[in-house]
């Protein structure tokens, strides 16, 4: 097998989730021989279909809030475009507050966020309970309203943009798991599977929670710890509720929560733990329900009387400081990074897809000079992403 030729790509990407397919896809139309490789025995099937489909715009950093309006144009349109319905629903987001801390900290982030032309406002009281009536009015300060971030399904839009790549030309490979980069001497050369070896130049490492290991193959530490977050889906009912609602309070045993009502009525919510609960466990636990639960009626009573239809649990691929890693090594040349997605790889996916491209094909816009800075896999990773 050693000496029989191996199939050359243009570029081999390593795994076919929320930013490996859409960067298939942007490469596809780009000319490049693209192939995907992916452990699992479809697109989507790893953290991609764990995630509930929050997208917005408005992030604390440059780097997101550029890829991210860069999604919502691509999210937003794609139906228009391609015919397919993503379930994308531009009902906008809402982080509300009920202490001054959280209100202080939602006014601070209005000056980095406005500069971007964001449409996002502080709402006081009144006005939000107009956008949102059946939120606790007891303590309530107000909150922030975006009402250009929306919501979409995680699995059918990388299944429609799977979809758009194999019409472009992009090779998948399902069920083959990557075990070794071959080098020759600091150049990438190929990409070693259970079931082949194929040659390229340029190798993505697009694994999400697996990318420590497959920077481990050329010696390289990468950062990444996979993070577990569970999530739930309730009955259906009468629409009642627009915006993602996010409460950023602390609370015993959990740090942020969120949910939304789905334009087909459920309710899709999600808490972060807090300690985080580091592995690789997917299985549901019995602590999570409760505690969101209480949380979520909490500010919003109407939820009390809702039945939970399903629970799952996923993983946040997490870095030390919450941001992406996104740039090429240097420990291997040709192999460039687009991991540690934390709890935005969705909505990161579109943008970031087109973003790969253009560092491969070295057409980069000049914005992207910022992007690359704040998400260097050298930078040092001592800040703290506000809204993770
Ligand atoms: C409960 C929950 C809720 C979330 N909600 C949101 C949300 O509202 N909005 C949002 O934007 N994000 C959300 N996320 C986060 C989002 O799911 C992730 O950030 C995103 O899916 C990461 O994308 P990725 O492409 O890096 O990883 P993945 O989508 O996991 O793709 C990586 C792929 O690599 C493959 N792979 C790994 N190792 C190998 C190997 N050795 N060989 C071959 N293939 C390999 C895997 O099989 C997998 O398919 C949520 C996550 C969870 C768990």
């Amino acid at each position: 097998m050693v000496n029989q030729p191996s199939p050359a790509y243009d570029v081999i990407v390593i795994g076919a989730g929320s930013i490996g397919v859409p960067a298939a896809y942007y490469l596809s139309c780009a000319g490049l021989r693209t192939l995907v490789i992916d452990s699992m025995p479809s697109v989507g099937q790893s953290s991609n279909k764990k995630a509930i489909g929050g997208i917005r715009a408005t992030h604390s950093d440059p780097a997101k809030i550029r890829l991210c309006l860069r999604s919502i144009e691509i999210f937003s349109t794609w139906k228009e475009i391609y015919g397919d319905d993503i379930e994308w629903s531009q009902s906008g987001y809402s982080f509300v507050a009920y202490r001054p801390q959280e209100e202080k900290t939602l006014k601070e982030l209005l000056a980095v966020q406005k500069p971007f032309g964001l449409d996002i406002d502080w709402l006081e009281k009144e006005s939000l309970l107009q956008v949102i009536p059946d939120l606790n009015p007891d303590s309530l300060m107000g909150g922030t309203f975006s009402p250009r971030d929306g919501n979409a399904s995680p699995l059918l839009a990388v299944h429609a943009y799977y979809r758009q790549a194999l019409a472009k030309g992009a090779v998948f490979h399902f069920s083959e798991h990557v075990t070794g980069i071959e080098m020759d001497g600091s150049k990438v050369r190929r990409v070693i599977t259970d079931k082949g070896r194929y040659s390229s130049k340029v190798v993505i490492n697009a694994a999400g929670p697996n990318a420590r290991t497959i920077g481990e193959m050329i010696h390289m530490e990468i950062p990444v710890t996979p993070d577990c977050h569970e999530a739930a889906i309730t009955e259906p009912v009468a629409h009642f509720l627009d915006p993602m609602v996010v409460d950023i309070r602390p609370a015993p045993g959990s740090s942020n929560y969120y949910f939304y009502q789905h334009c087909t009525g459920q309710i899709i919510f999600c808490i972060t733990p807090s300690p985080n609960i580091w592995g690789d466990q997917t299985e549901e636990t019995s602590v999570f329900l409760p505690m969101v639960a209480k949380r979520m009626i909490g500010i919003l009573p109407r939820l009390k009387n809702i039945r939970v239809r399903r629970t799952w649990r996923g993983l946040y691929p997490m870095t030390p400081d919450g941001f992406p890693i996104v740039g090429w090594s240097k420990e291997a040349e040709g192999l460039l990074l687009a991991v540690g997605m934390c709890g935005q790889g969705f909505m990161l996916g579109p943008g970031l897809g087109e973003l790969l491209c253009r560092m491969v094909t070295g057409q980069l816009f000049e914005t992207d000079a910022e992007i690359l800075q704040i998400l260097s896999p050298y930078r040092v990773f001592a800040g703290q992403e506000k809204l993770k």
